[in-house]
């Protein structure tokens, strides 16, 4: 399955009407977030194919009652975890807090507190359907990976916790761009768990 990936930044050979031209056969569209929901309606109308997603720590506060904090037509697992075409996803959005008080950041404890509320859920759909977790979609990378040493852009602690608990196939996130000539987008851990940094987008197989 073909799967168009996306993060923190438009590009804009995506956001054009020829896009099914340039990148042809995406079964599923995934956004690490910080991207304008206006980005992400466009392609999950364009490509006519479900879209999830997280929201990155520059999106609005989705649990206000305002439209415009939602992408329409689009599934937002931030906190969540379903199946979608036989894979199985789960969603964690948002940063470090560097801005107390600004939606979608949060403390190395706020976001263990989020980790272990979804964990319940996760390990029970893990054991029903005998799956092993397809997709970690974050916002955030996770502490020692990919992340820097900025307030804003340490890594989430709670993720890790997450990856080693669920060993997911494959972590995919936004947030940090590479600066550094020698780093690499995507590392594979000790549990088998591919680290990939989508910023701003990739095109890849799932199976
Ligand atoms: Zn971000």
């Amino acid at each position: 399955m073909k799967v168009l990936a996306i993060s923190d930044q438009i590009i804009d050979r995506l956001y054009s009407t020829s896009v099914r031209e340039t990148y042809p056969d995406v079964s599923l569209v995934l956004s690490c977030g910080d991207l304008p929901y206006e980005y992400l309606e466009f392609l999950v109308s364009i490509y006519n194919v479900p879209l999830l997603y997280v929201p990155g720590n520059h999106d609005p506060d989705y649990t206000l009652n305002d439209s415009r904090a939602r992408a329409h037509g689009c599934e937002n697992i931030d906190g969540r975890s379903l199946f979608m075409k036989k894979l199985f996803f789960a969603g964690l959005g948002g940063s470090i807090e560097y801005q107390p008080g600004t939606p979608n950041q949060y403390t190395q404890l706020g976001m263990y507190l989020r980790v272990y509320r979804m964990l319940p859920s996760l390990i029970w759909k893990k054991i029903r359907s005998g799956q092993r977790l397809d997709v970690l979609l974050t916002h955030s990378p996770p502490y020692g990976i990919h992340d820097d040493d900025d307030p804003a852009h340490e890594g989430l602690r709670a993720i890790n916790l997450l990856m080693r608990v669920m060993r997911p196939r494959h972590l995919l996130h936004g947030h940090t761009i590479f600066y550094r000539q020698n780093l690499q987008d995507h590392v594979t851990n000790s549990n088998g768990t591919k680290i990939i940094n989508i910023y701003p987008f990739r095109v890849m197989n799932l199976e």
